[in-house]
């Protein structure tokens, strides 16, 4: 065994984080070309103008080229100049660049979104909402979806930077903020959790006389009560927009004056609700109702895009921590019940068939858009006009529910001795592949040389990595077992040069753990390979 010196020793030698990205990306010459360095950043899904990358993007303009800082991708540096620029951002460059990311193969899993949203483009089924001029003008044909994964990986296709009123899908943000601020129990003292079974826009109370949840109108009005009643209408208004701004990470959140001035000119059913919700006392004390509902159309008119609303339903996504910033905008639990009113109520009366379908949590709204939380993985913001029958976008449930036949995303997707073959993009394999690969290591790990000798006759790649990239042969040689390393180089030929997450070869364990057994192996099998070449 080595002595605890020596392994502090090996340990030293093992590379910073910023050399092992430099030594993973640099040419030749021991420079390293920036433009190399930025596109593998971006074929991990993270954009250059990221908040968790401006300090490295500025050093980079700053240091190096500080007349020309659109050219900086022409750049080359060397490796101190490298460490110097990124090191500021190396955890998450070092999380990224070792497939670290909750997507690890970003560019695989932007392919098939890609072809989803391709299909479902083709469906021109549909009709636009018509009850106010701002929403019968939009274009037919806009189509958009964003995604953005809790590690704030992104990829967007169409048109997700054109701007779109938020409409009903606003109404997940603003109950979340009025279940962080206010608590569950408070809230739900005036609002239910049930679907109602009645259209959106019902004038119809629950059994209680108060609305039966918040993704409908009636709730939502009530809801818009309960965000900082004992401020102005005025700093309502300007709070609950710079708390979406904080979910969306700063980005792109907008009010449409025209929309809100004809929210308010047509909305008669709203009004009715509203006095409803006054005769039945639904309001806090002190509360207006004419005020409430003011607000609640200033809420129904504010403006967002693909992109950033992606950025929201992914802060949905993260529990309430936006991903780009790291800031907490919503209680975790306020999150949770979110969720799950979204997934029993949020998609008007097309709901239950959507927790069916789908199985996911969502939230539409009447100017064609469709927010999917996919919990703990990511947020995705469909837009498109054309609406169904029910009032959600016909290309948006077309995506949906195409999604989840590539993904395992649907809430029971991975129930056990579930037969379905559908990818994990977190694992990047099918289930049932990456529970084989799970045994094929617990074998190796355990020095279980008969259990290695039955998966090779059954034809597995023995060379198969879990998360890390380690390998069998990396697993066996950690642990000392000689039978099950000289059968993986011997039998199986599998590669003693394969590097894991950390670049470390299975001779670098053996060494490292002392097992020196396996280090002879190891050093015998390349030396007699060389003479052999
Ligand atoms: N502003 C619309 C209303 O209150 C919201 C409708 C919607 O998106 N379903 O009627």
């Amino acid at each position: 065994m080595l002595c605890s010196d020596e392994v502090t020793t090996i340990r030293k030698s093992f590379p910073s984080l910023e050399e092992l990205v430099f030594n993973m990306l640099s040419q030749g010459d021991g420079t390293i070309s920036v433009s190399t360095f930025f596109d593998a950043l971006q074929a991990k899904g993270l954009t250059l103008n990221d908040p968790r990358l401006k300090e490295s993007m500025d050093n980079f303009r700053s240091k190096h080229l500080p007349q020309f800082p659109e050219r900086i991708g022409d750049k080359y540096l060397t490796a101190d100049e490298f460490k110097d620029c990124v090191q500021d951002n190396i955890v998450l460059i070092g999380r990224a660049l070792q497939n670290k990311l909750i997507i690890p193969d970003f560019p695989e899993f932007a392919a098939t979104i890609q072809e989803t949203f391709e299909e479902a483009k083709n469906n021109e089924t549909g009709e636009l909402a018509d009850y106010i001029p701002q929403l019968a003008r939009q274009d037919p044909n806009a189509w958009g979806v964003s995604i953005c994964t809790i590690d704030g990986q992104r990829c967007s296709f169409g048109n997700t930077s054109d701007h779109f009123s938020f409409q009903s899908s606003s109404k997940a943000p603003a109950y979340a903020l009025a279940s962080t601020l206010m608590g569950s129990d408070f809230v739900h003292r005036h609002i239910g959790f049930e679907p109602s079974g009645q259209s959106f826009n019902a004038l119809f109370l629950n059994n209680n006389n108060t609305p039966h949840n918040p993704m409908l109108n009636s709730g939502a009005i009530v809801t818009a009560a309960l965000i900082k009643p004992e401020l102005t209408a005025a700093d309502r208004f300007d709070f609950i927009m710079s708390k979406f701004r904080e979910a969306a990470g700063g980005e792109y959140i907008g009010f449409s004056n025209a929309t809100f001035l004809s929210e308010k000119k047509t909305g008669f059913r709203n009004f009715a609700i509203t006095y409803l919700l006054q005769d039945y006392n639904c309001f806090p004390p002190g509360a207006d109702p004419v005020d409430t509902l003011e607000l609640y159309f200033q809420i129904c008119s504010l403006e967002v895009n693909c992109e950033s609303a992606s950025v929201m339903a992914a802060t949905l996504a993260n529990g309430g921590i936006c991903p780009l910033t790291g800031k907490k905008v919503f209680e975790s639990v306020a999150v949770r019940d979110t969720l799950s009113l979204m997934l029993s109520c949020g998609m008007y009366d097309f709901s239950g068939q959507f927790a069916f379908k789908v199985g996911m949590p969502a939230k539409s709204g009447v100017s064609g858009c469709v927010m999917l939380v996919v919990p703990n993985i990511m947020g995705i913001m469909m837009w498109s006009p054309l609406l169904d029958n029910f009032g959600n976008s016909c290309r948006g449930i077309q995506f949906c529910q195409d999604l989840v036949t590539h993904f395992n995303f649907h809430n029971y997707d991975n129930l056990r001795h579930h037969s379905a073959k559908k990818i994990d993009p977190v694992t990047q394999r099918t289930h049932s592949q990456a529970t084989r690969t799970m045994k094929l290591l617990f074998g190796a790990y355990n020095g279980d040389a008969s259990a290695l000798r039955q998966y090779f006759l059954q034809g597995m790649d023995m060379a198969e990595s879990d998360y890390d990239s380690r390998t069998a042969l990396h697993l066996a040689a950690a642990e000392g077992h000689t039978e099950c390393v000289e059968f993986l180089l011997e039998k199986c030929n599998v590669s003693p040069d394969v590097l894991d997450r950390w670049g470390h070869t299975p001779l670098d364990d053996a060494r490292l753990f002392g097992h020196t057994g396996v280090v002879d192996i190891l050093e015998n099998f390349k030396a007699r390979r060389q003479e052999e070449t």
